[in-house]
């Protein structure tokens, strides 16, 4: 894969799970990072574990809720201000919300998802075009989900907000290719992140890793995927390489979508 020497990534939701295996692995292919999250003391944490682990790397942070416009404007601009240029966006940040069936679904919880998974996926792309368009280059992908190209049982908004992130990603493809800059999105299946391991406690409460492993049973891998496998794709895909893959939606589910019935 071409170099990430001098080149310089936003990754948003870094602090932990998928964001922070991209962080990882694009440090150690000599790419500068502005990590952003909303958790100040998780993020804390991973520019200190980056920084001791790939110390020639730049690791910069933002503190930011995605889905306040303000603060998205606000951390563009920081990294503007540290590396000159965006040549990469990774729009992770998202919430899963609660398991609940439609009827019964909380309003205001519904409402939050699509603030943070639509909306913030929306005000990134808003303000870092602008920049990327004035370079002539960017590569762009955003987080949508298994749950962004098949219905998913008692998470409605979280459907409806990955179904719009994939949709989001064909207009910008369409809209900015001819500005040299590249978008596609990611579908993960289920990863070991945080997010996941509260899953499966909103699954079975009583035992967690019960779910976790009946989970993984119907997977054609037999197991669930790893934050690292993820970050390899994302790794390619915000790379110079990835120059005619353009609004795609990669499921990275080890083929778990392509499923019809029981495995
Ligand atoms: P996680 O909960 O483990 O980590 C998410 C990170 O994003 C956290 O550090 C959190 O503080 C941050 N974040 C959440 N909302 C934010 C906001 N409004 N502003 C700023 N930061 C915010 O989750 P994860 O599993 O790493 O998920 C990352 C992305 O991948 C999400 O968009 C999620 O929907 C998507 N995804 C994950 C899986 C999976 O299996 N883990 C599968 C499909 C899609």
């Amino acid at each position: 894969m071409s170099s990430f020497q001098g080149k310089s990534i936003i990754i948003t939701g870094a602090a932990m799970g998928l964001g922070l295996a991209a962080a990882q692995e694009l440090a150690a292919l000599g790419a500068n990072l502005l990590l952003v999250d909303y958790n100040e003391q998780s993020l804390t944490q991973a520019q200190e574990q980056l920084t001791a682990q790939f110390p020639s790397a730049r690791i910069e942070t933002a503190v930011a809720d995605v889905s306040d416009e303000a603060a998205v404007r606000n951390y563009v601009e920081a990294a503007v201000n540290a590396f000159g240029r965006i040549d990469g966006l990774y729009n992770n940040a998202g919430i899963e919300g609660k398991q609940a069936s439609i009827v019964d679904y909380d309003i205001a919880v519904f409402k939050k998802v699509i603030d943070i998974n639509l909306m913030g996926v929306y005000y990134g792309l808003r303000y870092v075009l602008p920049v990327m368009q004035r370079q002539g280059y960017g590569r762009i992908v955003n987080v949508a989900s298994v749950g962004g190209i098949r219905g998913v049982l008692n998470q409605m908004p979280y459907v409806a907000s990955k179904h719009a992130v994939s949709g989001m990603t064909k207009n910008a493809a369409l809209e900015y290719a001819r500005h040299g800059i590249i978008t596609n999105a990611i579908a993960p299946g289920a990863i070991l992140t945080p997010m996941v391991a509260e899953a499966f406690k909103q699954v079975n409460p009583a035992d967690p890793k019960q779910a976790e492993t009946e989970y993984a049973q119907r997977n054609p891998t037999k197991r669930l995927g790893l934050p690292e496998e993820v970050a390899k794709v994302v790794a390619f895909l915000l790379s110079e390489d990835a120059a005619y893959i353009n609004g795609q939606t990669i499921a990275i589910d080890g083929g778990e979508s392509n499923m019809y019935g029981n495995s």
